[in-house]
């Protein structure tokens, strides 16, 4: 059986690795001509990091992960701690640590995996047929490929997903601009085994570690959508959006490279629950888009993968009736962590800057206990328990 993947993402690679493992054949065809993948870095939550050692990647995937040993708010203004606890508690109740990890280190790590025969780079497919019993890509230079099923794992902006629900759907602006890059640790302005988020007037400054020394950083502003920005500014655009705020938050703006920093207009999608049409199944992003607030998106991908070569390789009436069965089992929870993190990010964003100020409030009297029932439940529901 021959599985064409549309999107090298970690979604697609993630699926790409769960279906050879299951003797299926993968094609993963990608528009860009390089693995480039844009954001520094991301969290790999407990759930995420399962589906990784289910597949075999516990080793590869701890050595890219930074150690998160405690977790921190401090006042942005201020830089006082609001409240600071350990994360030990989510890793015994979920029975596995989290790791924040580099993008390009992950995606490669993966593509490593999968095997680079078996990724094809600047493929960018631009139409699809389903005849009922192959589906067929084609491809912007004119090929084609053919497969027993085709994943879209085509990410935000999918084109498979508009074959699938037959019309575009909307994406819907979540309110704010996320800068985020990688520094080295310095630890004036965090502590090297923790995640520390400075908070204040609806914007956010966050650090987690990764391996090699290296912290993962990200500010958030609320801001309108199409704001004109220039990459070779960002150290002075962020010491305007943060100008009055504590000098750790001063100092991580001081060490960054304008270049490095990536800009990100932060979109998601209501949830939907027809991925699959035929033999053709979303995977990722292109079936459930949603703001990074609760750091799940990528780790939804990963559990969409294990979901599907399960599906595929314990169900026997045929591939049609498998891809419906993983959707089955797949849209509720990618869903409702969707909605979660929206909840969250109008939180976060001060989108009613009361209730903002009462959650500031909340962080300064909170133990720990209220955040880590938040993170467990969000791991929590994952296919591997
Ligand atoms: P993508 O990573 O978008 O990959 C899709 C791939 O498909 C791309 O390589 C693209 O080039 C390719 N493609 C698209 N169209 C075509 C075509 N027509 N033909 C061929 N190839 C095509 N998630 C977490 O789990 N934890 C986090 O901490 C986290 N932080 C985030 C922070 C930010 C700022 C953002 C924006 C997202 C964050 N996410 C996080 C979400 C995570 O990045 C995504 O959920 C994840 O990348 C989805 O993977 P994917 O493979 O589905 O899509």
């Amino acid at each position: 059986m021959k599985a064409i993947i549309i999107g090298a993402g970690m979604g697609g690679l993630t699926a790409g690795i769960a279906l050879r493992r299951i003797g299926w054949d993968v094609e993963v065809y990608e528009q860009v001509v390089e693995n480039k993948p844009v954001g520094a870095a991301i969290s790999l939550w407990s759930n995420g990091v399962k589906c990784l050692n289910y597949l075999g990647l516990e080793r590869q995937v701890a050595a890219l992960g930074g150690q998160m040993e405690t977790m921190a708010y401090r006042d942005g203004f201020t830089g006082d701690t609001m409240t600071e606890f350990s994360l030990r508690p989510v890793v015994e109740q979920v029975g596995q640590r989290p790791y924040p990890v580099s993008r390009a280190e992950l995606q490669a790590m993966l593509m490593d995996e999968l095997g680079f025969e078996h990724i094809r780079f600047g493929m960018r497919m631009v139409d699809l047929v389903d005849d009922g019993s192959a589906v067929t890509a084609r491809f912007e230079d004119g090929s084609t490929a053919t497969g027993d099923i085709l994943i879209g794992a085509d990410g935000a902006r999918s084109r498979t997903r508009d074959y699938v629900l037959t019309e575009p759907v909307e994406r819907r602006y979540a309110g704010y601009v996320n800068f985020n890059g990688l520094v080295d640790i310095d630890e004036t302005i965090a502590p090297a085994t923790q995640w520390t988020t400075y908070v204040g007037d609806g914007k956010r400054v966050s650090l987690m570690p990764i391996a090699g020394g290296r912290f993962y950083f990200f500010f958030d502003v609320p801001l309108p959508v199409g704001v004109d920005y220039e990459r070779s500014r960002a150290k002075e655009v962020l010491g305007e959006h943060f100008s009055d705020w504590a000098p750790q938050v001063h100092k991580l703006i001081s060490m960054l490279d304008p270049f490095a920093v990536n800009r990100v207009e932060i979109f998601d999608i209501d949830p939907f629950d027809t991925w699959v049409k035929g033999r053709v199944a979303l995977l990722g992003d292109a079936g459930h888009n949603t703001t990074p607030d609760i750091g799940q998106g990528g780790c939804s991908a990963m559990e969409d993968a294990v979901v599907l070569a399960i599906a595929l390789q314990t169900n026997t009436l045929g591939v049609e009736d498998a891809l419906v069965r993983y959707q089955n089992r797949r849209t509720a929870r990618a869903g409702e962590l969707v909605l979660r993190a929206r909840k969250r990010s109008d939180v976060t964003h001060a989108k009613d800057p009361e209730i903002t100020r009462a959650w500031y409030d909340e962080l300064r009297t909170e133990d720990g206990t209220g955040i880590i029932r938040g993170i467990v439940s969000n791991i929590v529901g994952n296919p591997l328990g």
